[in-house]
């Protein structure tokens, strides 16, 4: 794979979030192949390195930014640092996310509750928050943001993530209904069970741990990150021009019912 200089996104910036792992690094490498200018920021600096190495070897430009989503001067630092290199932003996919202990609502510790709504929730509206004046100003762009299965689906054991990320799809529809007149267009992505470093630690990282939620998965198999780059890149661009506050369910057949 390299990247591509008359890709369908030369030109164009995409900011990436959570981009040191999984989903976010499969599609800050995908931009970066479809030839954007990308921004990698997450918390893990190692990771993030990693990613922008990897873009960079693929002939990409990218800029690799420290940040954590749940702070103010994280995000608005990292959003002036991709304006001071690369002038502008044109697609803000707002991936950092966290799991949770699998454990019945009565047990979850109000901290632990508080750690993922503050990431998995406020660190999307943070995002937007500082994002949407960048396109604003510059005529429209593209916003996606990742919710999940458990956005669409109560999940047993896991009522702080499943609050956050039914939120996520809240979110993502009034915010879609304030900018759509203004040539900003957000929707959301929601994955189904995905072979990230997340799923392993969600799994436990064991053969019978993976085994039990492939049996959860009616195509038989987890998800590809690149599945939901490829879903994610879809909604970013002109192809999807009509869609508006949609929530894109990718997710092998999963929460259908
Ligand atoms: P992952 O492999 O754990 O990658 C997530 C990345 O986000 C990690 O690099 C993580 O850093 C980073 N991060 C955590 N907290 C952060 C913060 N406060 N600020 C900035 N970055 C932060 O997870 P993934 O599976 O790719 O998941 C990506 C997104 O998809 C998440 O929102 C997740 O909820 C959602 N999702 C995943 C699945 C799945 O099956 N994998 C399914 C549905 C939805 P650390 O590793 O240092 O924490």
């Amino acid at each position: 794979m390299t990247t591509n200089e008359n890709g369908k996104y030369t030109g164009k910036v995409a900011f990436v979030t959570g981009a040191a792992n999984g989903i976010g690094r499969a599609t800050a490498l995908a931009f970066a192949r479809e030839g954007a200018n990308v921004v990698v920021a997450d918390i893990s600096e190692q990771g993030n390195q990693e990613t922008a190495r990897t873009i960079e070897e693929l002939g990409g430009r990218v800029l690799a930014v420290k940040c954590d989503v749940t702070r103010t001067e994280d995000v608005k630092a990292a959003l002036s640092k991709t304006i001071e290199t690369f002038g502008r932003l044109d697609f803000a996919f707002n991936n950092a996310g966290v799991e949770q202990k699998n454990v019945a609502t009565a047990e979850i510790k109000e901290e632990e509750w508080d750690r993922i709504v503050d990431i998995d929730l406020r660190g999307v509206f943070l995002c937007m928050k500082y994002e949407i004046p960048l396109l604003l100003k510059q005529g429209g762009g593209a916003i996606v943001n990742t919710s999940s299965g458990a956005g669409v689906i109560g999940i047993k054991g896991g009522a702080a993530y499943t609050a956050a990320k039914h939120a996520v799809i809240g979110l993502t529809k009034s915010a879609a209904l304030d900018y759509a007149s203004q040539n900003i267009r957000v929707n959301a992505v929601a994955p189904g069970y995905i072979d990230t470093p997340m799923m392993v630690r969600f799994t436990g990282g064991t053969a019978e741990g993976k085994e039990k939620v492939i049996a959860e998965e009616p195509v038989g198999r987890m998800g590809q990150p690149e599945e939901i780059a490829n879903a994610v890149l879809w909604l970013c661009s002109d192809a999807a021009a009509f869609v508006v506050g949609h929530t894109l369910v990718v997710d092998g057949g999963q929460t259908v019912q």
